[in-house]
Order: structure tokens, then C-alpha cells, then sequence
């Protein structure tokens, strides 16, 4: 039997398993850190631009509050010198003067009005004589007229009916006389294109807008202008993003736009007291077009990262493959016998002194062959060394195959000597290879021109169950019992009673 590397074998795909496991391991943990760093980031680019569209919304609130207080302050200038004791004595052309004096004009501010109290004009900041109108039907108007403590109302988005201002809104307080009578309504109107105006100035991304929607879902503005639509005064009162930026009143979500159907980043709040809703829409390509700059930069070179990994780990192994095959290779010369191809001397001595200690521990007998070729001194001088070679290398094939138990071994012990190491085999069993391998090699075709075929003598040396003998006792057992084989007239088994 050939000397087993299976230790080495299984240590070899131990390691193989450990080194792909690890490289596998390394490999997700960093796919994962890479991921949990882009998702942060990710995050991170969504606030960023929640928190600049929130401040851009803040500055709109502040600016449209700014307004609604300048409004305030004019209608009550008008309404103080409406009800002042020299306001009646004054000729019409001063009272116009009078009354709006203190107001503030501006490109996108409208007329300043004083309704009477059936709603019709009674002065006009922008004509004297006033324009003609009525405006009893508008609600903000009924609702002055029927509550006296409304203080600023302010209207629903309206188209000027009497100038061409456009879309407005209109603040509005009522007037009373000192004993609580309804005299009438100051109220002053602000152009919505107001907020196109100032949604101007803001720099936002190419692909994103601000908007402003009346709670009732009327558009207003939008800044840009969407190419060739005109979106004023449409009702999104229905739209799915519309709906629930209402319900939520102010806040940021991500969305579908109705209009382009793209993705954008919607941040809301309501414009101060009024009922507008500035929304600012960011189009999320360009919020997360940074991101994806290093999303791709990083996630190409994690790629290259783990491909490199993969490689080196594959390299490795290849490498760890080479060297366990060359190793085992090494291995097998270091234990083989050159000539035979049957185990050496040094593993026979170490299967000697391994199956020695297991019979010692489990109480079973071991027997040893020692076989010698007979007269091959003679068989070498007939046939030359290389003949003597051959005829070596025929014996050991025949030892080897009558030789079938994994744990048994048949080495060359030197010479034309060889030896047969049988593991739990008490004396009988050992006679009987003993006898199969010289009759086996009797029978093998006799060599050239020899008559007869080249025979072997041996002796079998048994240590039987807790004999308390030592291997040397064995060995010497086998060998004192080939002599007797030898002196007996060659070609036959001996054993050593004695001895063993
Ligand atoms: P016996 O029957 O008593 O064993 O006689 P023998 O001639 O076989 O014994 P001896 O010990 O006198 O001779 C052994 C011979 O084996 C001597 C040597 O030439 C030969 N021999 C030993 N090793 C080798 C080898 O590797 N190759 C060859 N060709 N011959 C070898
Ligand atoms: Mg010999
Ligand atoms: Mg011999």
C-alpha cells in the first residue's frame, strides 16, 4: 500500500474554505459600509435641500408679511382720516389728498379703495373721481359688513374687475362710527404678479420652481414659467400632491409632478397670514445629481475594490493549491521508495512505531513479513543490474496487490528485501498473506531465459494480545523466522514460535 496524504488534503480544503469565507466576508462588509455611507449621504443631500428651499420659503413669508403690514398700515391711515371731524368740512379734492396721503405705492401694489356701505365706490387711491363699482357681493365685503370685530380680512385670489391689475388679493378692515354702524370697507388690493416678481430673485436649479396655490387650489405663479402653459388661475384643488400639501399644511415630501410628470421635491408652508401656499419644487435629479457624482466615483471604485479582492483571494488560492500540491507531491517522494514505488524505509519505520502503539492501546495483535528474494545475488549476475531492477520492481507490484486493507503497508525495507505491515492480524490471517504473496510470486512468468520464476522467502512475526514484548522483539520475531525459512530451502513461510 502507497503511503495517504488525506491530512494534508482536508487541511488544504480547510484552509481554501477559511480563505474564500474571509474574502467573501470582507467583500460584503464593504459593500455594506460603502451603501451605509452613500444612504447617509443620500439623506443628508434631501435635508440640504429641504433646509435651502425652507429658508427660501421663510424669506418669502417674511417678505409677503412685510406687505400685509404696509397694507394694514394704509387702510388704517384711510380709515383714521376718514372719521376725522375736519374730513367732512374739506372740499372733495382735498379730501382725496387727505385720505390717502400715508400710502405706500409700489409697482405690484393696486388701488387702495373706500367702499361705501351698499359696496359702492366712495374714493379710489388710484382716480378722482373715483371709478364706478360694486363690490357688495364679494365675500370678504359681506363678511366686514356682518361681523364688526373681523379686524384684516383678507380675500381669496380675485381677477380686477374694475382696472387691469390681474390677479389680486385684497386686505380689507371695516369702517364704523363712533357708535358701532356699519359706514363701509377699506380695502386695498396686492397683485399676485407680485410673487412672480420677487419668486424671481431666488436662484433655484434649472429644472425646479416655486409656486404659489390659494388654499382653494387656484394657481397663482410660478417661477419659471412652465414654456407655452399658462397655469394661472387653473384649479389643482384636485391634484393628488396639491391634496395632500393642504392636509399637511407645511412639511416637504417627495412627489410626482402633475405637470411633467417628473420626480420633485416638494417644500411647502403657507405664505404668512394669507391664504397662499408658497410651494418651492426641486427637481430631485438636480438635489441628488451631487450624490450620484459620488455615488458612481465611490460605487465604481468599491467595484474595483472587491474585484481586486476576488482576484487576490482567487490568486491565493491558486497559489495555496500549487504549494499544498507540490507539498503533497514532496510528501509522497519523501515517503516513496524510488525504485518500487512502494513506501520507504522511513515510512515504514513511522507505520511501525503507529501501528505498534495502537495495538499496545487496543489489545489487538500486529504481524509483520519480512520478504527477501531468493538467490538474487546470483539473479543480478545473470541479468545485470537494470534485470535485477525490473525483477525488484515485479516483486513489489505483487507484495502491493495481495495487500488490500487500507491500513496495511508494504514498504521496501532494502535491498531485495521488502516488509508487510499488518494491522490487527493475529497469525493465521499473517500465514495467509504470507502464503498468497510467495505463491503469487512463484507463479509470475519466469524472467528471460531462466527456467524458473525468482522466489521469495518469508518470515511472519506476530505480537499477540498484551504479550508484553517490544516492536525490536517483533522485528527480530519476523527475521529470525525468514532465516529458519532460508535454511529450510528458500520459497516458503517460516514463523518464529518463539520469538514472538
Ligand atoms: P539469499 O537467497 O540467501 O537471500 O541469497 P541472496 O543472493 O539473495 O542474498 P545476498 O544478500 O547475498 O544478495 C543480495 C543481493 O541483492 C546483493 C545485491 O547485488 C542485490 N541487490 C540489493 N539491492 C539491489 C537493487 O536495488 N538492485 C539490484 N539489481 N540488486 C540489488
Ligand atoms: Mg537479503
Ligand atoms: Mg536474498
Amino acid at each position: 500500500m502507497r503511503p495517504s496524504h488525506s491530512t494534508t488534503r482536508h487541511q488544504s480544503r480547510a484552509t481554501q474554505r477559511y480563505l474564500n469565507t474571509g474574502c467573501a466576508l470582507t467583500i460584503l462588509a464593504i459593500i455594506a459600509i460603502v451603501t451605509f455611507l452613500l444612504a447617509r449621504e443620500h439623506a443628508s443631500a434631501e435635508r440640504d435641500a429641504a433646509r435651502a428651499a425652507n429658508n427660501i420659503v421663510q424669506l418669502i413669508n417674511a417678505d409677503v408679511q412685510r406687505n400685509v403690514d404696509l397694507y394694514d398700515m394704509s387702510l388704517e391711515g384711510l380709515i383714521e382720516a376718514s372719521q376725522h371731524p375736519d374730513y367732512q368740512r374739506m372740499p372733495n379734492s382735498l379730501r382725496h389728498r387727505m385720505l390717502f396721503n400715508g400710502i405706500i405705492t409700489g409697482p405690484y401694489r393696486g388701488d387702495i379703495l373706500w367702499l361705501g356701505p351698499q359696496g359702492d365706490i366712495v374714493a379710489d387711491s388710484r382716480a378722482y373721481p373715483p371709478r364706478k363699482g360694486n363690490f357688495s357681493d364679494r365675500p370678504s365685503f359681506q363678511r366686514l359688513r356682518d361681523h364688526p370685530d373681523a379686524g384684516l380680512v383678507i380675500s381669496d385670489p380675485f381677477q380686477d374687475r374694475i382696472g387691469d391689475l390681474g390677479w389680486c388679493i385684497s386686505f380689507a378692515r371695516r369702517i364704523s362710527s363712533p357708535t358701532g354702524e356699519f359706514l363701509g370697507v377699506a380695502s386695498g388690493a396686492l397683485r399676485l404678479a407680485y410673487f412672480a416678481e420677487l419668486f424671481k430673485g431666488l436662484a433655484i436649479g434649472k429644472d425646479s420652481s416655486v409656486n404659489l396655490i390659494s388654499e382653494q387650489g387656484l394657481f397663482l405663479a410660478r417661477e419659471p414659467e412652465l414654456g407655452g402653459q399658462n397655469l394661472i388661475g387653473q384649479d389643482f384643488s384636485q391634484r393628488p400632491n396639491f391634496v395632500r400639501i393642504v392636509r399637511e399644511g407645511s412639511g416637504s415630501f417627495v412627489g410626482i409632478s402633475s405637470l411633467d410628470h417628473k420626480e420633485r421635491l416638494y417644500i411647502f408652508a403657507k405664505a404668512g397670514k394669507l391664504p397662499l401656499i408658497v410651494i418651492v419644487a426641486l427637481s430631485t435629479d438636480e438635489v441628488y445629481a451631487p450624490w450620484r457624482r459620488t455615488a458612481i466615483v465611490v460605487g465604481i471604485a468599491t467595484a474595483l475594490l472587491c474585484m481586486a479582492l476576488l482576484w487576490l483571494c482567487l490568486m491565493m488560492g491558486r497559489e495555496l493549491r500549487r504549494r499544498l500540491s507540490a507539498e503533497r507531491e514532496l510528501a509522497t517522494l519523501a515517503a516513496t521508495d524510488s525504485l518500487t514505488g512502494l513506501a520507504n524505509r522511513r515510512s515504514l519505520d513511522r507505520a511501525l512505531r503507529t501501528e505498534w502503539a495502537r495495538s499496545q492501546r487496543n489489545g489487538k495483535p500486529l504481524s509483520v513479513l519480512m520478504i527477501d528474494v531468493d538467490h538474487f545475488k546470483a539473479f543480478n549476475e545473470r541479468h545485470g543490474h537494470a534485470g535485477g531492477d525490473e525483477a525488484l520492481r515485479r516483486v513489489a507490484r505483487v507484495i502491493d496487490g495481495c495487500v488490500r486493507r487500507p491500513a496495511d503497508l508494504s514498504a521496501r525495507y532494502g535491498g531485495e528485501e521488502f516488509m508487510v505491515v499488518l494491522a490487527e492480524t493475529d497469525i493465521n490471517g499473517a500465514l495467509i498473506i504470507a502464503e498468497s504473496i510467495r505463491n503469487a510470486i512463484e507463479r509470475q512468468a519466469p524472467f528471460g531465459d531462466d527456467e524458473q520464476a525468482v522466489t521469495v522467502s518469508i518470515g511472519v512475526g506476530t505480537r499477540r494480545s498484551r504479550s508484553g514484548t517490544r516492536l525490536e522483539d517483533l522485528l527480530a520475531a519476523a527475521d529470525t523466522a525468514l532465516y529458519q525459512a532460508k535454511d529450510s530451502g528458500r520459497n516458503q513461510v517460516g514463523f518464529c514460535e518463539k520469538a514472538a
